[in-house]
């Protein structure tokens, strides 16, 4: 799912959040009670499904919401000295504690020591908030927490300007950021909700219902990010194999299989080192996906396939060609272990093609017959493009190529 998916349903959640809000719509009485409870349900569900992941962020991140929302709903009606203050202090601790949870790194649970820390640090908030509503407002200090002159804004002007500054700076961020995820994205939308929430100190109910809303984007957040995961590879950020073999099953009748080799990668990772080597995936597959041309997936290693569906071998072939030149055209700047000196190599890549017929009638065996005129390619000198109008006869099968399986399956041997 791209981002802007991800935008629409969060998005969608706000909308659901402003349609039932308890003081808007009538809630039968059971709801009313039962709402001041889902967000420690939520965060039960959460927490455990983070902890799964070896996930920190989120759990940091529920955490933090419920222990504002217990503060709240709990301690407002004790009408415990400077109760008056809890929302004004809240309200400015909460957007700042909210989004520094996201910024620190995330090391899951393995760095005991990080986590120990963090855990540690969690409680510095509170404490100023503590010490804030025993020994505040000092004289000078009441304009901090003057009130929004409108009947429909509680949060004091403070807290909302500090909620719209730290707003305005994660989406600054986002903007800059290259690899926004799921969680980055819902933050902004948490960090709203729980604005809205403060905005309902002192009615529980809703309270409650956008706290629980903002639970609920991040748990979404946490389960789409999971899915992100299991179906795109790390390294080059193209979808993975899990996600080819999926799409197989709305191919329909008429497509075409590429499959696509770098050439001598082996040597190329011997000489200049593995590290050079990742790098080298990742600009290819940054060239794959700016080429615009098919589905493109990592099969695995240096190895990638590109679906065409509705389109024949031919009508799929001058488009490899021209990502195949621009492949051999763009030399990559490596740093020479010998000297030590950067200096640009070339690179080239070779590619077999096949389509749907009567001889292969299924996406495994189109891939089988890609896969041997890639092959071809390679024994013909490389850098080049075989398919079935290319000037040879039947392809013979690859050696090294017993069969191509769904995952789970035989692999091929040697290969990821
Ligand atoms: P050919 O032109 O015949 O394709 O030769 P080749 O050297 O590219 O092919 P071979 O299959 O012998 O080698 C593939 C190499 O790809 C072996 C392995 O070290 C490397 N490789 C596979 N996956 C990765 C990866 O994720 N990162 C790096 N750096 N190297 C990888
Ligand atoms: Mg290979
Ligand atoms: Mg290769």
């Amino acid at each position: 799912m791209s981002l802007r998916v991800h935008l629409l349903w969060l998005l969608g959640l706000v909308a659901l959040g402003f349609w039932g809000q308890p003081n808007r719509v009538d809630w039968p009485d059971l709801a009313e009670q039962s709402v001041l409870w889902l967000p420690f349900i939520l965060v039960f569900l959460t927490g455990f499904i983070s902890l799964f992941l070896n996930r920190f962020q989120p759990i940091a991140v529920i955490v933090t919401l419920c222990a504002y929302y217990a503060l709240s709903w709990a301690v407002l009606p004790q009408r415990v000295a400077g109760a008056q203050l809890l929302l004004p202090l809240l309200a400015l601790s909460l957007p700042v504690h909210l989004m520094v949870w996201r910024l620190l790194p995330e090391k899951g649970f393995h760095h005991l020591g990080w986590v120990v820390l963090q855990a540690v640090l969690w409680w510095l908030p509170f404490v100023l908030i503590l010490w804030g509503m025993m020994s505040l407002p000092a004289p000078g200090w009441g304009w901090v927490f003057w009130p929004v002159p409108t009947e429909w804004i509680h949060v004091p002007w403070s807290g909302l300007a500090l909620s719209v500054m730290v707003l305005l700076l994660w989406l600054a961020w986002m903007a800059f950021s290259r690899h926004t995820q799921v969680l980055d994205l819902a933050m902004p939308v948490v960090l709203v909700m729980a604005v809205l929430a403060m905005n309902a100190f002192g009615q529980p109910t809703t309270l409650a219902w956008w706290v629980s809303l903002a639970l609920l984007a991040v748990l979404l957040a946490v389960v789409f990010e999971a899915h992100h995961l299991a179906y795109t590879d790390t390294l080059t950020g193209l979808k993975g194999r899990r996600a080819l073999f999926e799409s197989f099953a709305g191919l329909g009748r008429r497509y075409a299989i590429a499959m696509m080799d770098i050439d001598h990668f082996k040597q190329f990772n011997d000489r200049y080192g593995h590290e050079t080597g990742d790098r080298v995936l990742q600009v290819v597959a940054r060239h794959l996906k700016q080429s615009g041309i098919g589905r493109v997936y990592r099969y695995g290693g240096e190895e990638f396939t590109l679906v065409f569906p509705g389109q024949s071998a031919a009508a799929s072939q001058p488009a490899l060609d021209a990502l195949r030149e621009r492949i051999a055209s763009t030399p990559l700047l490596v740093v020479d272990p010998k000297t030590g000196e950067e200096k640009p190599v070339s690179l080239t890549a070779s590619f077999g093609v096949a389509e749907r017929d009567a001889r292969q009638a299924n996406p495994e065996a189109v891939m089988q017959a890609a896969d041997a005129f890639l092959y071809q390619a390679k024994k013909a000198g490389r850098n080049r493009v075989k398919g079935p109008g290319s000037p040879r006869k039947k392809p013979a099968a690859r050696k090294r190529t017993p069969k191509i399986t769904r995952p789970g399956k035989t692999t091929r041997p040697g290969k990821k």
